[in-house]
């Protein structure tokens, strides 16, 4: 576990500024998500900095990947998505809708995404923006692809420099995701998205910022997440990041990308062997 300093009131104004894009995924605006959203927006604001709000339902973002992504594919051939895509980035083709996001994303200094937990995951429309926004060439396949370097990627790639932070809310107690929890620990239950969406293109990941037991949020809770919240935000800047393993740093060997052996600590085996010993998760 890594210990997460507090940040003065001069650090804080110190780092006004800074870009900020929150991809949003609820319904229903009135949601508990939708006024963390709010409350975050407001507070970043308060602090000079920049942000954009991805409102994915608003948008009516369409969610799944087909040849329409694609318009200037051959209708006649197969659709294979990683070759289409890939044409479609290089050849600055995307449609507008993917476009738009992909720059918002190099524009960003730091990216927040803020969703509940839908079976264990995230919404589909938000998966369903990475799906179509992480094109071949902007979030994979970037940099040498051979049997020496497996591409630029998992700490490396064009999102790297920049950081990342999820912000979740779940049904479920905290102690039904601690480390003997009926669900399976948070830091399990979130690395898909972490390490495999987040670190991947490069990002810096934070530790999750997660909302429990919902159910029972009501004013003086709510007032109470959203002090812990903006604590956080004050925190972005300067809080360390999990402490992934990079894949191109000589943790892993080549080509087969297994750890090497005697690097983990001891006990340690599954999702928890590609942090670092240097700092791990903690998760609010
Ligand atoms: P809301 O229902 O909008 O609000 C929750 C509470 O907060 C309410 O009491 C509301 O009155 C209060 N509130 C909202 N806004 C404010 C405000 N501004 N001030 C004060 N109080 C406020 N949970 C799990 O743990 N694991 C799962 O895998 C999981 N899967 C799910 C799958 C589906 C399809 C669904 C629908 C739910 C699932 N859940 C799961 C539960 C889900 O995570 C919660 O319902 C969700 O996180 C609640 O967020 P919300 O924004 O929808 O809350």
């Amino acid at each position: 576990m890594n210990t997460v300093s507090a940040t003065s009131e001069s650090a804080v104004a110190a780092i006004a500024g800074k870009r900020v894009l929150i991809v949003y995924a609820h319904p229903e605006p009135e949601s508990l998500n939708g006024a963390l959203k709010d409350a975050m927006r407001e507070h970043l604001l308060a602090r000079g900095h920049q942000v954009e709000v991805s409102d994915l339902y608003a948008m009516q973002w369409k969610a799944g990947v087909d040849a329409a992504d694609f318009p200037q594919r051959d209708p006649a051939a197969k659709l294979v998505v990683p070759v289409d895509s890939r044409r479609a980035f290089d050849g600055d083709a995307l449609t507008a809708d993917v476009r738009a996001e992909q720059d918002k994303l190099r524009w960003a200094d730091a990216l927040i995404l803020q969703f509940p937990l839908w079976w264990f995951s995230m919404p589909a429309i938000l998966k369903g923006w990475f799906d179509r926004v992480y094109a071949y060439g902007f979030a994979y396949g970037v940099g040498e692809h051979s049997d020496r370097h497996w591409g630029d990627r998992y700490g490396e790639g064009r999102l790297a420099g920049k950081r990342a932070l999820v912000s979740v809310t779940a049904g479920g107690w905290q102690e039904h995701y601690s480390p003997r929890g009926i669900n399976g620990p948070i830091e399990d239950m979130l690395f898909p998205i972490n390490h495999g969406v987040l670190h991947y293109p490069g990002f810096d990941v934070l530790p999750s910022f997660v909302v429990y037991r919902t159910g029972k949020v009501d004013g003086p809770a709510f007032a109470a997440i959203r002090e812990r919240l903006g604590e956080r935000l004050d925190r972005l800047w300067t809080d360390a990041p999990i402490a992934y393993r990079r894949q191109n740093a000589g943790d892993y060997e080549v080509p087969a990308l297994t750890l090497r052996p005697g690097l983990e600590r001891p006990g340690t085996h599954g999702f928890a062997l590609h942090v670092g010993d240097s700092a791990g998760a903690v998760f609010e």
